[in-house]
């Protein structure tokens, strides 16, 4: 009997696997059975030749209409080079394949012979043609007739490479398709039953060896609802599974510091971020672990509600960690914390109040002095509020009584790390989590990236927020947009605004510029400006690289602005480190050089940075990309809303989709191959009552071997992906 996760070795010989492995990462007998076939030929029916492009790898069924071997011009030792030249038809269109000297090709290649070919195609005189294609002939060559009942079959063709041909994958399926009877069907009986879905075996048959084209429908309708059911059911069982956790309650108290923060706030609330806040209120209260997404746009104000739900945490006597990507935010959002307790955040000092708290930062490039003293905040409970980066998930960070983990930008996190921050709090007792994000998803996406969490969402933004308007610059087909961008620079300082220029990278190592383009390096595109179009203004870097006290200083200096008349910085240089959260309202004017470079998620970041006082932002996006191509296309479609959703729609659209269990954005590995969580919103949200049916009923899966099986290699599948990432 053979088992899904068996490898290949045995069954198809050390050579083949070994093939399999290197070309596609196929190690098991179900990796082997998922790698589908990407189309498929009719037997007879010969491949368009005219959709070929040149570079493309690609398998054609075609005909050849003339051979004929010539001494070429090239010589090797001596003699010709004889040039076999085979021209390939489908009936239309003709394809030259070229040997060299191989004239015994000939035998192989008769004129009315029907074979498959592979190969990289490339130009050819005014035509395409392929150098030393693979070949295989497909059984209909010798015209054979519909009586033989092979006429009309179908030849699957699946993804290959140099080394591992369609038809060696063919040959591989052939060996594994008469095993898969034994393996047990990873949906449940009843599932089936209800909608309508054939077996696990014959939808494998079905797709690798199809009779007729019908049955290619039947079986991927079949494996794309396993697929989104098997994740679907995954996710519900972790949710299941946290859920049986259990937490303390956290609930403030009426005169405690949530209700001090509020008298203290500048601004009122919007019912949209109070409205959240009673959601939070309501899941901490409870005994059980809250699990909540919190996603909205940029500037919407997800920090203040974060703060309130800390304070709850602090006022129930717990303290609150609050973990953020870059040592740039982590430093901001203590410096914006403690803007906001004023008198609160010192408790413990002779400014403090008797209702407050302390603050403590812990970043990976604090000194040990330092950092020896925010752990002691931290394990002895003297900080209620721990703000830091991924330094807080190290093993000698200790909470007193961690009673809430509030994550920033979630989708720079995975979810392995956010689980080993919770497995911080002390007994039983799991902490409650807050997870924001800044890109706002499309419900279905947010069941499946986030699927173990419920999700709240910020809509509106508040008062104060002005529009950002974004611009294209396409610097080299129109230089004279380049330099309004500088001049346009240079009148916002001169009306006592500020203005950020975000590059892709910090040094350019000596790789000379393109002409007619600004540098893309932080540290020569300062040099630049502060030598020519920017001359006379305050210029001021800020990358990675920095030590972390310099990092404050700039930072400091950016956000102090035309204010300080000494170390006020005018315009910040920088790379993406100022992508999140970093929040200076007098900063008007982003731009951004090599935009086509960065993702679309990236870019709506990046403007958010600006438009954050009164005064509109505007948002220049400079590119070296040609008009009409993709990249261009991209930054319009960016260009041309502020909506943060339908940008996150653009980018979904653009991005491939990663593994959607582990790290959101990393974009390898993954366990969606039929199902796209943007189009497929329906079949989600119908697998997902689906396998909550089946978890409901059976909640150990204990009649369901082939579910609970199928489950384990899912999860196995992305701790390993993770670990191989880590
Ligand atoms: P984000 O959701 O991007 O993290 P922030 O929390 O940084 O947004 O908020 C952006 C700005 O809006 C901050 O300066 C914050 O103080 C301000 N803000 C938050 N809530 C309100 C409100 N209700 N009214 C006015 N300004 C607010
Ligand atoms: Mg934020």
């Amino acid at each position: 009997m053979v088992g899904f996760a068996e490898d290949l070795d045995a069954i198809l010989g050390a050579r083949t696997a070994k093939a399999l492995r290197e070309a596609f990462g196929i190690r098991t007998v179900e990796d082997a059975l998922r790698h589908y076939p990407r189309r498929y030929f009719r037997r007879g029916e010969l491949t368009d030749l005219g959709d070929l492009s040149v570079d493309d790898d690609v398998t054609v069924l075609a005909e050849v209409a003339s051979v004929t071997s010539r001494p070429g011009r090239r010589r090797t030792r001596g003699k010709p080079v004889m040039l076999t030249e085979v021209t390939l038809t489908d009936g239309r269109h003709k394809v030259t394949a070229t040997f060299f000297n191989q004239t015994w090709r000939e035998k192989d290649l008769r004129v009315g012979r029907r074979l498959l070919f592979a190969g990289r195609v490339s130009r050819f005189r005014t035509g395409m043609q392929l150098v030393h294609p693979d070949y295989e002939p497909v059984g209909v060559e010798e015209a054979v007739d519909v009586a033989d009942g092979f006429a009309g079959a179908i030849i699957p063709v699946y993804p290959a490479t140099a080394r591992v041909s369609t038809w060696r994958y063919t040959a591989a399926m052939e060996i594994l398709l008469p095993l898969v009877v034994d393996l047990p069907d990873p949906l449940p009986r009843h599932t089936r039953d209800v909608h309508g879905l054939v077996g696990f075996a014959e939808a494998m048959t079905m797709i690798h060896a199809p009779k007729e084209l019908a049955e290619i429908d039947v079986a991927r309708h079949r494996l794309r609802f396993e697929e989104a059911f098997l994740l679907q059911a995954e996710l519900l069982r972790r949710r299941n599974e946290r859920r049986a956790g259990s937490a303390i309650p956290r609930t403030p108290a009426a005169d405690g510091m949530v209700a001090a923060l509020d008298e203290r706030l500048p601004f009122a609330l919007t019912p949209g971020q109070l409205d959240v806040a009673a959601e939070i209120a309501s899941d901490m209260a409870s005994t059980r672990p809250m699990l909540r997404l919190l996603q909205g746009d940029v500037g919407s104000g997800k920090t203040v509600v974060a703060l309130r739900a800390m304070l709850a945490a602090v006022d129930a006597g717990a303290q609150a960690a609050f973990l953020a990507p870059t040592e740039v935010l982590a430093a901001q959002h203590f410096s914006t914390i403690t803007a906001l307790l004023g008198p609160m955040a010192q408790r413990g000092t002779i400014m403090g109040d008797d209702r407050g708290t302390s603050v403590t930062l812990l970043t990976g490039s604090m000194g040990t002095r330092a950092r020896r003293s925010a752990l002691l905040a931290a394990a002895s409970g003297e900080a209620g509020i721990i703000v830091g980066t991924h330094a807080l998930m190290s093993d000698d960070v200790q909470f007193a009584d961690l009673g809430l983990v509030v994550v920033d930008e979630q989708h720079r996190f995975g979810v392995e790390q956010r689980a080993s921050l919770v497995a911080k709090a002390t007994g039983e007792t799991q902490p409650h989590t807050l997870v924001m994000t800044a890109t706002p998803i499309p419900r279905t996406v947010a069941m499946t990236v986030f699927g173990d969490l419920d999700v709240s969402t910020l809509r509106e933004r508040p008062a104060g927020r002005s529009p950002v308007t974004t611009h294209v610059v396409p610097a080299l087909t129109k230089p004279g947009y380049l330099s309004r961008v500088w001049q346009r620079a240079r009148e916002e300082v001169d009306a006592g605004h500020q203005v950020y220029v975000v590059c892709p990278r910090i040094s350019s190592d000596g790789e000379p510029a393109t002409a007619g383009y600004p540098p893309t390096a932080v540290e020569d595109l300062a040099a630049y400006v502060a030598a020519g179009p920017l001359q006379g203004l305050r210029i001021g870097g800020l990358h990675g690289q920095l030590d972390s006290d310099e990092k404050s200083r700039v930072m400091a200096a950016f956000a102090a602005g035309p204010a300080d008349a000494d170390s006020g910085i005018d315009v910040l240089i920088a790379t993406t480190v100022i992508e999140v959260g970093v929040d200076v309202p007098n900063a008007t004017l982003m731009v951004i050089i090599d935009a086509d470079g960065f993702g679309v998620s990236s870019l709506h970041q990046l403007r958010g940075r600006v438009g954050r006082g009164d005064t509109p932002g505007l948002c220049l996006l400079v590119t070296a990309a040609e008009p009409g191509s993709d990249a261009m296309a991209r930054l319009e479609s960016l260009a041309a809303t502020d909506d943060g959703f339908r940008v996150s729609m653009i980018d979904l659209a653009t991005r491939r989709e990663g593994d959607v269990l582990g790290s959101y954005q990393s974009g390898n590995a993954s366990s969606l191959r039929l199902v796209s969580v943007l189009d497929d919103a329906d079949l989600i949200e119908l697998t997902r009552a689906a396998a909550a049916e089946v978890l409901h009923r059976d909640p150990a899966l204990a009649s369901e071997p082939g579910m609970r099986e199928a489950l384990r290699r899912l999860s196995d599948r992305e701790t390993s992906d993770f670990l191989e990432k880590a």
